[in-house]
């Protein structure tokens, strides 16, 4: 891949829109740290972004797709490229009228732009009584990033209600995709690297208005509880090895509070990085290897990062 910068006066004359030239990642990352992506550059609806992924495949430029940033690590070096970022209809939420389509087996179906925040779903469904997403009151991340990542918690996963999809391969093309095609797995979906979700439509089931925000408030407590949710973290940062917790796993290897430089596994969640004020993303990256190195040695597991390390270690 070509770097932007022998292209950058090329890129300000196509691109109507503002482009962040050399801004730091880190304000784009709920861990609060990364160097600079070499553009940043807003996209609002489908054709806008056709347009753009069909001129960086012309040039042969990388680029990344960022939702709200709360799964990913971006190195102090920063990224090569263009970050692209889903603003505008990309934050739509609308349910689906047409009752021939939208009313099987007593569901209603909802569809969510890919930029659009999950929370933000969630309480669309609390105003619409309709349950199945309460899950996902906490979680921080785009409806985008939900779905590459399979996100969920108190035994629920998002893939489990995504009816359909609609996506943009890195020619441009759009098109559609069962929501059984996905091939999710534990904090994953089976599509290649550079699919770009546009839209996700849920399959979701009518409920008590009062019940499933008594459900949602209950996991809003539970977090409260049992996170360090006021510091800047990624959530959980090593997947769950089969039938274990990595959190257990870290905790018995005598590693809660140890730090790298202002990097430290949280007191109160052993599962979680968080940024005490002044990490950086090297730190973050030492902290993480020191894990997986003790824990290995402790109890023959290698833990997996559920973060994404973009541009890799
Ligand atoms: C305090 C806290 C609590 C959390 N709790 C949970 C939890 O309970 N359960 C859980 O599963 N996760 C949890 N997370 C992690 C995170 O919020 C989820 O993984 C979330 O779904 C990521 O969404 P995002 O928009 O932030 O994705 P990002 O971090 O921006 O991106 C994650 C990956 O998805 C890709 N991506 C993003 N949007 C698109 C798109 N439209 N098309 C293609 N690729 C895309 C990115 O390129 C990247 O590879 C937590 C995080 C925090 C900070």
């Amino acid at each position: 891949m070509a770097r932007l910068n022998s292209h950058a006066r090329d890129l300000d004359r196509f691109w109507q829109g503002r482009i962040l030239w050399d801004s730091p990642m880190s304000q784009f990352s709920t861990l609060k740290v990364g160097g600079p992506a070499e553009a940043i550059i807003s996209v609002t609806n489908n054709q806008e972004l056709n347009k753009l992924i069909l001129w960086l495949k012309k040039h042969e430029i990388g680029w990344w797709i960022v939702g709200r940033g709360s799964n990913i690590l971006v190195p102090d070096t920063g990224l090569a490229g263009v970050v692209i970022i889903l603003e505008g209809e990309f934050r739509s939420i609308e349910k689906l009228m047409n009752s021939s389509i939208t009313r099987k087996k007593e569901k209603v179906l909802i569809r969510a732009g890919a930029g659009c925040l999950l929370p933000k779903l969630v309480n669309y469904c609390i105003s619409q009584n309709l349950s199945g997403l309460e899950f996902g009151v906490g979680i921080p991340g785009s409806i985008g990033g939900a779905i590459v990542m399979n996100a969920g918690a108190w035994g629920y996963e998002i893939g489990s209600l995504v009816d359909e999809v609609l996506l943009m391969n890195s020619n441009g093309d759009i098109f559609p995709e069962q929501g059984r095609n996905l091939g999710f797995f534990y904090r994953k979906w089976s599509l290649p690297h550079n699919m770009i979700l546009l839209s996700a439509t849920f399959s979701l089931t009518p409920g008590s208005k009062d019940v499933i925000k008594a459900t949602c408030r209950k996991y809003q407590e539970l977090r409260r509880r049992n996170q360090p949710v006021a510091e800047p973290s990624a959530g959980s940062f090593f997947k769950n090895p089969p039938a274990d917790s990595a959190g257990r796993l870290i905790e018995k290897a005598g590693l809660k509070g140890f730090s790298v430089g202002g990097a430290k596994i949280s007191e109160k969640h052993a599962n979680f990085i968080v940024n005490t004020g002044k990490a950086s993303a090297a730190d973050i990256l030492h902290l993480m290897q020191t894990v997986q190195q003790e824990v290995y040695k402790r109890f023959g597991i290698k833990l997996e990062p559920e973060v994404h390390i973009l541009g890799g270690v």
